[in-house]
């Protein structure tokens, strides 16, 4: 629907149309096989404290390994998997997944206490009937490790569902992420009310942190937003030193980046923790 509208008036638009929709079918079928044979790996990507180096946790983030196509990102699937609703088979891989590797790696001898493991959540898959009670049925023993993102898409459905969903996770001990902070239509209200505890700045925001003043102060602005209501600050997307060091002076909490490491197959990212692998 959003693709129709960008193409206007188009003459050629209904057939790219017609072309889309027969790709996405395809791929929607690809997809759902492809959960048939667990054809999806989870990678880990590294979450670090600014202040102590240390490496708190990481994001699972979704990777279809596709039979004949070389690794597939999410951006490329996640709508199409949305759309067709397989994003609720797909997301319930996901938990599982997190739980799995969670267990693992505390059967392993880590410390897994100060430490999370975060996973995105689909606008589809929170609203789903009996959401909670599927992941609390998935997940036992770590809940604590467990951090759900959710986009601000979610958070801005305002009135008592969102806020009795965000409150039973809560309660069952998961932490909870705003991601993509700032690019939706946030409002300062769902801060107040909900129980989240982490704010992910957009990578835009910290894209343009050298170059944009005024960027730069609604960074600032953020950090400071988080700071006095208790939350922590995580920056998304840090690629240089310069913007290391610009966001520790600001006092954001974490940064999550390619400047530290993107998101690497698991046995990587148990070497990463193993090893106890710092920032430097
Ligand atoms: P996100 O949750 O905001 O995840 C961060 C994205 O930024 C990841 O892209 C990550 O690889 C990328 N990134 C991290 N650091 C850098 C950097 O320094 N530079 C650049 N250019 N990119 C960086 P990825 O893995 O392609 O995921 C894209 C989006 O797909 C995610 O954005 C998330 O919204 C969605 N996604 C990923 N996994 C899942 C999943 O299991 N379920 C759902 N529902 N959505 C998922
Ligand atoms: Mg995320
Ligand atoms: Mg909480
Ligand atoms: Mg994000």
């Amino acid at each position: 629907l959003y693709r129709a509208k960008e193409m206007g008036r188009n003459t050629k638009a209904s057939f790219s149309m017609a072309m889309d929709r027969h790709e996405s079918m395809h791929t929607e079928n690809e997809l759902r096989r492809s959960l048939k044979e667990e054809h999806f790996e989870l990678h880990f990507q590294p979450r670090v404290e600014l202040l102590t180096g240390r490496i708190t946790g990481f994001e699972a983030l979704l990777r279809w390994n596709h039979p004949e196509k070389a690794m597939i990102g999410p951006d490329r699937f996640i709508p199409i998997a949305e759309e067709s609703g397989l994003i609720l088979p797909l997301g319930e891989w996901v938990i599982r997944e997190a739980e799995r590797v969670t267990r693992k790696w505390r059967g392993l001898g880590l410390d897994m206490d100060n430490f999370t493991i975060s996973v995105n959540v689909s606008g589809r898959q929170f609203f789903q009937p009996g959401f909670v009670h599927k992941l609390l049925s998935i997940v036992s023993e770590n809940r604590s490790c467990i951090e759900l993102e959710i986009t601000e898409t979610i958070a801005m459905k305002t009135g008592e569902q969102t806020l009795d969903i965000l409150r039973q996770l809560d309660r069952a001990g998961f932490s909870l992420a705003l991601d993509d902070f700032g690019t939706g239509y946030s409002s300062l209200r769902y801060l107040q009310e909900y129980p989240i505890d982490t704010l992910k700045i957009d990578r835009s925001f910290v894209e343009k942190l050298e170059q944009d003043e005024r960027n730069r102060h609604i960074v600032e602005t953020i950090i400071g937003l988080g700071r006095h209501l208790g939350l922590r600050t995580v920056a998304e997307g840090v690629q240089t030193p310069e913007q290391r060091e610009r966001l520790a002076s600001m006092g954001c909490d974490e940064i999550q980046g390619f400047l530290f490491s993107p998101a690497v197959p698991e046995a990587a990212a148990l070497a990463m923790m193993q090893s106890g692998l710092q920032a430097d």
